[in-house]
């Protein structure tokens, strides 16, 4: 896999999806040596399901695992530390990874109990839990969801789980960006794997999780929250920490220059689950027939851009928003995604960018 690829695989059998990623993006010749040792860190924030969209689903790290395993590697680890104020065995348990970690016979450390030093971070010293740089290749499974004072967070911020709660308490008297680039040129990025099955909508805590039924995988984190920023609706620009930790040579933001690898066609959303309040307010927006997950997922985030700007009004719901494969070949007035090219004004894509979406609507509604 090089820096610039992109795999993404859409579904709802997540541990089997995690494979088939893993394999399609040649992960174990990455890795190298059988005899490594491998780190998994997923996001255990606080003591919340995944369904919530704030924690990392299980099946991304037992698939990792299984994989691992049927490639000849035994050396696995899996590791996190909550953020300051949950306890990580509480976060641990609530996620429902006890009975994966005792299936597959795999150790945790518990980064908020583990060792840590002090590093030379590009100029910034910084703390980092010495688990965390033992192993010879980390696999960060961050969950990609929206962020109360970052606006987003993936892949850089989700390594604020390998340093110590002092070092955690410091980096938000430092404002979070900063710190945050400066960590990553420090912290192992090896592999990335995005947990983009229901992320939250602008939360780290969740309660508005955002089904997209997605897994993505990137080889460098700035890429990766680069590429989220496009999938939530926003410019790179607007989260300070992704053009920081570029600069510092932690990566590339060049996203006309990734290369993308969807390894099939997205699903339709399955959920019978009553969608969270304030995605259920947003929804009034919009006409779903038989919609994807991912293209569902792509307008919920791209009308919550323009709820933020105050730009949702009430006379817009005149002409909801269609979108879903049971639109095809249907006449409307506004529509999303390929399925409704049959609408005056539609856009293409299968399924489209949240950020395209967005200024597909801003100039719709600009005009109405
Ligand atoms: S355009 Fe149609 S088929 Fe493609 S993702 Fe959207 S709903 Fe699904």
């Amino acid at each position: 896999m090089r820096k610039n690829d992109v795999y993404l695989i859409h579904g709802t059998d997540y541990l089997e999806m995690t494979k088939r990623l893993l394999f399609e993006a040649g992960l174990s010749d990455m890795i190298g040596d059988r005899g490594a040792s491998v780190g998994i860190k997923p996001n255990l924030v606080a003591a919340s399901a995944p369904s919530q969209g704030a924690t990392t689903h299980g099946e991304l790290v037992a698939g990792t695992i299984v994989y691992l395993r049927e490639q000849g590697f035994s050396r696995i680890t899996v590791m996190e530390g909550s953020w300051v104020g949950a306890d990580t065995a509480h976060s641990l348990k609530a996620a429902g990874y006890e009975p994966i970690l005792k299936e597959y016979q795999v150790p945790f450390v518990d980064l908020q109990k583990d060792g840590f030093r002090e590093y030379d971070a590009s100029g910034m010293r910084i703390k980092v839990c010495d688990s965390a740089l033992a192993v010879d290749f980390m696999i960060n499974v961050p969950v990609l969801k929206g962020h109360c004072q970052t606006t987003v967070t993936c892949a850089l911020k989700n390594n604020k789980g390998v340093i110590p709660n002092s070092e955690k308490r410091r980096f938000h008297t430092l404002g979070l960006h900063k710190p945050i680039a400066h960590l990553n040129t420090v912290v192992k990025n090896d592999f990335i794997l995005v947990d983009n099955i229901c992320g939250d909508l602008d939360f780290e805590e969740g309660g508005n999780p955002v089904p997209m039924d997605r897994i993505l995988g990137f080889a460098d984190p700035v890429l990766c929250d680069a590429f989220v920023c496009e999938a939530m609706g926003f410019a790179v620009s607007e989260v300070p920490y992704i053009g920081m930790a570029e600069a510092l040579g932690v990566g590339s933001s060049d996203l006309a220059g990734a290369k993308l690898h969807v390894l099939n066609a997205p699903v339709s959303a399955t959920s019978s689950e009553r969608p969270a309040r304030r995605v259920e307010k947003l929804a009034r927006y919009v006409q779903a027939d038989d919609a994807c997950s991912a293209c569902y997922g792509s307008l919920i985030h791209a009308l919550n851009r323009l709820d933020e700007a105050g730009r949702l009004e009430k006379r817009l719901l005149k002409h909801p928003v269609a979108i879903g494969q049971g639109w095809q070949k249907k006449p409307g007035e506004i529509g999303i995604g390929r399925c409704t090219g049959g609408c005056r004004h539609s856009l293409k894509g299968c399924p489209p960018k949240a950020g395209e979406i967005l200024s597909f609507l801003e100039t719709y509604w600009g005009k109405a």
